[in-house]
């Protein structure tokens, strides 16, 4: 696995780019059309290993957790250690890294009864090939 870490502030505008989806939503801030894309995306669409961490305002009750384990089905919603820092993870089907990072994203906004106000902090893509014999290549964003 090859990863690349791209620092926010400091990346090339090449490098941002590929992190904006087809609506010109960054894939941090999330798109709700990706998310519901990525329902519907196909076999042939490959899959990304997916993990993001974001901070929230206010804390997220426990019974808010289970829930998005119970209807988010694809993903899972984590909180690791730290106060207010939660991490999403769960595989996406999509055509670029920047879409499935923000079709995971968008996950976020269509949960608003979830998480109100979030702050992504760190994006980890990896693309998995479609056979599923691991990953081949990783991006990671700090933003
Ligand atoms: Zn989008």
């Amino acid at each position: 696995m090859s990863e690349a870490k791209l620092t926010g502030g400091r990346l090339p505008a090449a490098a941002a780019a590929q992190w904006v989806c087809p609506h010109e939503k960054s894939a941090a801030q999330g798109c709700v059309t990706c998310y519901d894309d990525s329902s519907a995306a196909g076999p042939a669409a490959p899959v990304w290993e997916l993990a993001v961490w974001f901070t929230s305002e206010r804390p997220m009750p426990i019974a808010a957790l289970k829930d998005v384990r119970r209807h988010g089905g694809r993903f899972a919603l984590d909180q690791p250690s730290t106060p207010l820092v939660y991490l999403l993870s769960g595989q996406v089907r999509a055509a670029t890294a920047a879409q499935a990072v923000a079709g995971l994203v968008g996950f976020l906004l269509a949960n608003r009864h979830v998480v109100d106000a979030f702050v992504v902090t760190e994006i980890r893509a990896v693309h998995r090939t479609v056979g599923g014999s691991g990953p081949i290549a990783g991006q990671s964003l700090m933003v």
